[in-house]
């Protein structure tokens, strides 16, 4: 979809008001004004003028124009280095929504966390919940490469097992009752419920898999007393905070980029990463 970038500025429009040419700068998948109530309170993502970015605004490109650029962008501190420009491609997407995943899940200190999904986006929320204090992580997973990442970002338990019996394995590291917290990075019938069933009564769901013809029966949903937060991720109220903890060297999100190919091999890059080849592919001029 090419939803995801950083880059230098090239030309400001007159309304621009805090970048300038030679700024480099990470972007969300959304184009949000930044003004109006919904950016305000803190969802970009579903901002009245939203804009997302994908064919219309294709960033897998030399250059883009992105409106609503005070809403939409956010400069680095100044040019990074070279090694930081991954983690910063990061933010704009994955991390960004991983790291939503695991605040509308409620993640924090001495909390149980169970991640659905091991591609990129799991694989941050694992970061993500690390970060904001998580003390147990348990990822289900079955590639190895994967779950020694996830082990990498923070990830304490992996369960290689799917679905009731997936579930089934995580109550039994729960002390029967389930997570406080789960994030769902998939967006099928099955990781959804796996992760409404797996979380405890009065636990959240965060839900960030773009929903693939998501059923929830209403009688389950309510006696799961769970809450669930879920959506496109408003990546843009999260890009300041995360763009600082990559310029500390604090987080490593780039990591999730396995394979690099020249912006003409783009077409490679999706094969690479529908046979399982890559987990997440960075592209480059
Ligand atoms: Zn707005």
């Amino acid at each position: 979809m090419g939803h995801e970038y950083v880059g230098v500025v090239e030309e400001v429009g007159d309304e621009v008001s805090t970048l300038e040419v030679g700024d480099f700068v990470v972007g969300s998948f959304v184009i949000s004004c930044g003004t109006c109530e919904i950016c305000r309170e803190g969802h970009p993502s579903r901002c009245v003028r939203a804009i997302f970015v994908d064919g219309q605004i294709g960033t897998q490109a030399e250059k883009a124009r992105i409106p609503f650029a005070d809403g939409t962008l956010v400069k680095t501190p100044g040019m990074p280095d070279p090694d930081l420009i991954p983690s910063l491609l990061a933010a704009s997407d994955v991390l960004g929504t991983g790291w939503f995943a695991a605040d509308a899940a409620g993640a924090g200190p001495g909390q149980t966390v169970a991640v659905v999904g091991d591609g990129a986006v799991g694989l941050m929320g694992v970061l993500a919940a690390r970060q904001m204090g998580a003390e147990r992580i348990i990822v289900f997973s079955r590639h190895p490469e994967r779950q020694a990442l996830a082990r990498e970002y923070g990830a304490t338990d992996i369960i290689e097992a799917r679905g009731d019996e997936g579930v089934a394995a995580l109550k039994e590291l729960t002390g029967g009752l389930g997570t406080h917290s789960t994030i769902e990075a998939v967006g099928t019938q099955e990781s959804m419920m796996q992760a409404i069933r797996a979380t405890r009564p009065g636990g959240a769901v965060g839900f960030v898999g773009v929903s693939h013809d998501v059923q929830i029966p209403g009688d389950e949903l309510f006696f799961s007393a769970v809450h669930l937060h879920g959506g496109p991720a408003p990546v843009r109220r999260y890009l300041p905070e995360l763009i600082d903890l990559i310029w500390r060297r604090e987080i490593d999100p780039g990591k999730v980029f396995d394979l690099t190919l020249p912006l003409e091999d783009a077409a490679e890059g999706y094969a690479a990463m529908d046979e399982r080849r890559a987990t997440k592919v960075l592209l480059t001029l």
